[in-house]
């Protein structure tokens, strides 16, 4: 919101310095910035990313500043981030804003931010020209091409009232009140018109009113989602910020980019139903999804890339590969492994578990279903009981399916004294767990009610944490790279200090839970971004995210510090003191869920697994029966080197068996006749490179168990 009083804190922007418009459309008496008045003969100290000191007068813009560097800095710019010279405690960390407050409330002057290029800067900053290599100017190119949009379904429909269009992650949208709904015909018209609103290049202007005016105005015009807008984000007596290009008008903070011209590329995508607010008692509202990209180039790789994602979708793949179902009869979310998804599994979950081994982790198996009571202790019922079935009642108790496996190893702890020597117990187990997800919202493997997780827990001293939590990065990083993963993003979560009720624990539990998983990652000397107020309410986390061909992220891997449990069930060891002391628990899952990892395998992959990975690693092709004999004697071989292997003896030509085989993504397929058998050999096709002659049948084995060995994902 456009907060008009001046902050304790200016970082440079002059919006605060205003002088009266006149011939403002709609007799709206709106002001504009004037730069004239403040090119005073004061000074200000412009810092710049290169560690020079710029002094300019009050007054000058982002853009004056770019085009005394260099004309193409100042045209490669999209907007400019300001950041205060002296270090202020910014309220809230970037991003942490909703959606639409990051668009109407005031902007905090303490926190770095964007401004147009044409803001006159007021006091001593640090500028950054930000140029289309940074994300954030995308952001800003998507949020201009919504104002191009409202301008274009104004021109083309008057009577339609605005609601409001943020950039999103995929694009941006805009919400209109209009009675008609719009049609197919109608969006084509919209994308045709905005064409029109780009070609005119009309400069993006920024205008203040007071927001008593602007209410009144907005009032008398029956805009009652801006009406709502600025009631809800401004305060009295404040000035409100405009943006205008040409005729259009709309209340927002900005930034823009300089002019509609800049929104070079853009496509009207589709049109969804909402209530205003989310209340049905509302009018609805028609929302208009939009995207936009800095060259058409740049939108024809995302729409191909789109492409591919589709064909790539794991419900797809599951399906023509025979992987996995879910089933009707049996209900929403919960996963029927067939054959060939079953053999990848049991392929991923023997690795893990020789894993855990090779790595000191103990292996154990916990009940499905537990007591009532035991739920009320780990403190899942008063936390978690929305995400969990209804209690069951049996002759003795009340028990709940569990939606985590920390219980069952903590009793396993408990079980018998422990002494410091025998610390770190680590448990790892791949645990079945059940969660409610409402209806409606799963998603194939990626959410779903049933899922095993690869869960370990790890029970140390306070001492021993830094290590603990190393060597769990260490195997998450291990888990990416064997699975085929070379890039990957690493996120810390932390508390809020100052929403204390959401967490448990002490201050001191909290500096010290947080500094070992920094710590941690420092030595690793892994990159990460710290998200303040998103760690679990028993303690601060690591997440992984992996990153898949087609550049998406994926969260899987999670790394949790945990006081609060140890505490809930008074775990203890003895000391080397000979007293006792309470020990910490690490909660950590590499693939996440065995499902939803096998679901992002088969996406990354396109179903086109890595040989050690693959459900059939060979197909046998006989050219006619009497080659049926030599079939038999060269699967037993491969079968003997333990490859997954599949004849298909059909009466079937040779080429149709070839096509199923590659349909199926296999990764080799092996045809032999007469001549392979005289030679004892086979002719090779290689998935992806075709066929690659006759290959004696030993050096082919050789070869193949290699590749299983390495868990290649060459071919
Ligand atoms: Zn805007
Ligand atoms: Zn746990």
């Amino acid at each position: 919101m456009q907060v008009r009083a001046l902050p304790a804190v200016c970082s440079g922007d002059l919006r605060y310095i205003l002088k009266s418009c006149h011939g403002c459309r709609s007799g709206r008496g709106r002001k504009t910035q004037d730069v004239d008045k403040i090119m005073s003969t004061q000074t200000i100290a412009v810092h710049l990313p290169d560690g020079s000191v710029r002094e300019v007068p009050t007054g000058t813009t982002p853009l004056e500043i770019a085009n005394s560097i260099s004309p193409r800095l100042a045209a490669a710019s999209v907007v400019a981030r300001l950041t205060p010279v002296t270090e202020v405690k910014a309220k809230a960390a970037p991003g942490e804003e909703s959606a639409e407050a990051a668009m109407y409330a005031a902007e905090d002057a303490a926190a770095p931010r964007l401004v147009d290029l044409t803001t006159p800067l007021a006091a001593d900053t640090r500028l950054e020209l930000v140029t289309e290599k940074d994300a954030e100017a995308l952001k800003v190119v998507r949020h201009s091409a919504a104002h191009v949009l409202a301008t274009a379904v104004l021109e083309l429909f008057p009577e339609t009232k605005l609601g409001h269009g943020p950039a999103t992650d995929a694009g941006f949208f805009y919400d209109f009140y209009r009675e008609k709904n719009f049609t197919p015909d109608d969006l084509a018209a919209i994308e045709t018109k905005m064409g029109e609103v780009v070609a005119r290049n009309e400069p993006f202007v920024r205008e203040y009113e007071p927001r008593e005016q602007a209410l009144d105005e907005f009032n008398r015009d029956g805009d009652f989602m801006k009406t709502h807008f600025v009631t809800k984000f401004t305060e009295p007596g404040a000035e409100v910020s405009f943006y205008r290009n040409g005729k259009f008008v709309d209340f927002c903070r900005g930034p823009h980019v300089p002019s509609t011209g800049r929104v070079k590329a853009y496509k009207v995508l589709s049109l969804a139903g909402a209530y205003w607010l989310g209340d049905e008692k509302n009018p609805q509202l028609q929302r208009i999804y939009g995207t936009a990209f800095f060259s058409q180039k740049e939108m024809d790789a995302h729409f191909a890339r789109l492409e591919e994602a589709a064909k790539r979708d794991h419900r797809l793949l599951g399906k023509q590969l025979d992987l996995f179902s879910i089933q009707e009869l049996a209900g929403p979310g919960l996963v029927f492994w067939h054959p060939k998804g079953g053999i990848v599994r049991k392929v991923m979950e023997d690795w893990m578990r020789d894993e855990c081994l090779r790595r000191g982790y103990l292996m154990v198996f916990t009940p499905h279903v537990m007591r009532r009571e035991l739920w009320k202790v780990s403190g899942h019922e008063g936390h978690y009981a929305g995400n969990m079935y209804s209690p069951m009642e049996l002759d003795d108790a009340e028990y709940r399916l569990k939606p985590m496996n920390c219980p069952g190893h903590i009793l396993i702890y408990k079980s018998s004294p422990r002494s410091y020597r025998d610390l770190p117990q680590r448990y790892a187990e791949l645990g079945n767990v059940y969660r409610y997800e409402r209806s409606g919202t799963m998603h194939g493997l990626l959410r779903v009610r049933g899922f095993t997780q690869d869960d370990a827990h790890i029970f140390c001293t306070p001492g021993q944490i830094e290590d603990e939590i190393v060597a769990c990065i260490d195997f998450a990083e291990a888990v990416l790279k064997t699975f085929g993963f070379s890039e990957f993003k690493v996120e810390l979560s932390t508390w809020d200090p100052n929403d204390r009720a959401k967490y448990a624990g002490s201050d001191e539990g909290w500096a010290l839970a947080e500094g070992s998983l920094r710590v941690a990652l420092e030595r690793k000397g892994i990159e990460y971004k710290t998200i303040p107020g998103e760690a679990a309410f028993y303690g601060p986390k690591i997440d992984i995210k992996l990153v898949d061909v087609l550049g998406r992220l994926w969260q899987l891997s999670t790394v949790q510090f945990d006081f609060t449990l140890p505490a809930r069930f008074e775990l203890e060891y003895v000391g080397e003191d000979g007293e006792r002391h309470q020990p910490v628990m690490v909660h950590r899952a590499l693939f996440g869920s065995v499902e939803r990892f096998f679901g992002v395998l088969i996406e990354h992959y396109g179903g086109a697994f890595p040989l050690w990975l693959a459900p059939v690693q060979v197909g046998l092709v006989p050219i006619s029966e009497r080659h049926h004999a030599y079939a038999r004697k060269v699967e037993a071989e491969l079968k003997a080197a333990g490859l997954r292997v599949e004849i298909d003896d059909r009466n079937e030509k040779m080429n149709g068996k070839i096509r199923d085989f590659a349909n199926q993504k296999t990764p080799y397929i092996l045809v032999f006749g007469d001549k392979e058998e005289v030679a004892n050999a086979v002719s090779v096709r290689t998935r992806g490179k075709g066929d690659q002659g006759s290959v004696p049948l030993a050096e082919f084995i050789a070869k193949c168990k290699e590749l299983v060995e390495g868990q290649s994902t060459e071919l």
